[in-house]
């Protein structure tokens, strides 16, 4: 080990500022306030600079952490910006969302290094920096980067299906290379689960704004509250305006329980609890339009970053009594360790080895409690964790007002039900190559839709490999007979 690596692992781990719990339990502020420029230096300084970049290896896009970092630590902090930007569209979502200690920060050496005092240190906080170099490079130039020179116009246009990570991805690369983007969004505003999935503790929506106006200034279109399937069909686009389309609807149809009373009034699913608690009425469909009824006792089920979510919305909507109910236990748990915590700090009761049986209701209809049973872990299942079985006689009620059901996600089947040629799986996930085609020439497709449920920075890697099998089909047609429309 050289002197200057030695050097470099003594440094101990900058802590990234946060809001106290007491705090911001009454607002929707984001919960990390996040680095300053001295701290951020340091911490970047942390990197012993590894020639084999496993941090770089373990990134779905592979952004190059070591080159960014070597930037940040001489203070140039557009130029880190622009290294992680080289390589992902979407860098202060992803240094937010992303599940770090499972990617590059689960990969990075300074976390195994142990010291020659024996002490271990955390990895380098890559994501937060991530997080720090973009958001100050937006706040510099009150927006995104754009392109040094806007690309001549090629005259194809291309329909992207969804306004999520995967198609708004698929959209900036393609309007890069001066082909004509139409995106169609079934919400009323772009964006997907970035806007109507991400509470604003978690991030706050001025990020995807500008995004949305970056890419409009590229020329990309919107066309909101259109579901694709039903007001219009990727058949009608391709015999249109369309020389190709992308999928990209993700994964948006929230799992039910199928137990009985699931139909209460009160009883909600993740997804109509989280917008309703986070986003203003004229944001939402007109369905989801009533505001939540003040909320007393809340029972959310699920162990995942949504069932977080759901309980960290609870809490800063005014719930007195907020209980997080898992059949397994904590270390079966999905979700990110760090939002875990948070949601204890702000005063989440979880129940850990517990499943519900029945929603219990009054003579109202509405919901008064969530019957559950207390489980053990038998032998592992097919996921390779231990199989939680139910303790006979254990059943008690917790009484709940409201409930969110936030226990996974399945993909829409209205596209490959609607789209001639397009092959799917019983699950009604798009079967698409290595490349992102589909079995329909013309039609190309990445995301959760593809996937199942996964990560924002999944959907955005397929994006961009998309774009650029798009970019390569787009080539093969004859030439377009306007090139200079966009
Ligand atoms: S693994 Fe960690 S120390 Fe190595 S290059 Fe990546 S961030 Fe730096």
């Amino acid at each position: 080990m050289t002197h200057e690596v030695q050097r470099r692992l003594s440094i101990s781990v900058q802590p990234v500022p946060k809001q106290k719990a007491e705090e911001r339990i009454h607002n929707f502020e984001e919960t990390y306030i996040g680095f300053d420029l001295n701290a951020a230096k340091i911490e970047a300084s942390r990197c012993i600079q590894c020639p084999s970049a496993p941090c770089q290896e373990a990134c779905p896009v592979h952004n190059d952490i070591p080159g960014a970092f070597n930037l940040l630590e001489e203070g140039d902090v557009i130029g880190a910006a622009n290294k992680f930007r080289e390589t992902s569209n979407l860098p202060e979502m992803c240094g937010r969302l992303c599940p770090q200690e499972n990617l590059c920060e689960g990969a990075c050496v300074v976390g195994f290094a142990i010291r020659p005092d024996g002490r271990k240190e955390p990895p380098v906080t890559i994501g937060k920096l991530e997080a720090f170099v973009t958001d100050t490079q937006r706040r510099e130039l009150d927006g995104y980067p754009m392109p040094r020179y806007m690309p001549q116009p090629t005259g194809r246009h291309i329909a992207v299906v969804g306004a999520g990570p995967a198609g708004l991805a698929v959209a900036e690369q393609l309007a890069d290379k001066g082909h004509g983007v139409t995106v169609y969004e079934y919400w009323p505003e772009p964006g997907g689960v970035l806007v109507y999935g991400i509470p604003n503790f978690k991030m706050r929506k001025e990020i995807v704004d500008q995004y949305i106006a970056h890419l409009e200034a590229m020329g990309v279109r919107f066309i909101c509250n259109t579901y694709v399937g039903k007001d219009v069909t990727i058949d009608t686009m391709l015999q249109g305006e369309f020389d190709a389309v992308f999928v990209g609807t993700g994964a948006s149809l929230g799992n039910e329980m199928e137990l009985e009373g699931e139909h209460l009034k009160g009883v909600h699913k993740a997804t109509d609890f989280l917008v309703r608690g986070n986003l203003a009425p004229e944001q939402l469909p007109v369905h989801l339009r009533e505001p939540l009824p003040p909320p007393h006792n809340v029972v959310v089920v699920g162990g995942g970053d949504t069932s977080m979510d759901c309980v960290r919305t609870a809490i800063r909507i005014g719930a007195e009594n907020v209980t997080l109910v898992y059949r397994r236990t904590e270390a079966e748990m999905l979700g990110r360790g760090e939002e875990r915590k948070n949601a204890r700090e702000e005063g989440v009761n979880f129940e850990m080895l517990t499943n519900p049986t029945r929603f219990v209701g009054d003579e109202h209809g509405n919901v008064t409690g969530v019957e559950c049973i207390r489980m053990e872990l038998g032998e592992p299942d097919e996921s390779g964790r231990r199989r939680p079985v139910p303790m006979k006689g254990s059943e008690f009620i917790i009484p709940a007002d409201t409930v969110a059901i936030a226990i996974g996600y399945g993909a829409d089947p209205l596209v490959p039900q609607t789209t001639s040629g397009l092959k799917s799986n019983r699950k009604a996930l798009i079967q698409i190559d290595d490349s992102g085609r589909t079995s329909r020439p013309g039609v190309f497709a990445g995301g959760d839709n593809v996937n199942g449920a996964d990560l924002v920075v999944t959907a955005l890697a397929d994006g961009r490999r998309a774009a650029e099998a798009i970019d390569e089909y787009l080539g093969t047609l004859p030439p377009p007979r306007n090139r200079n429309e966009r």
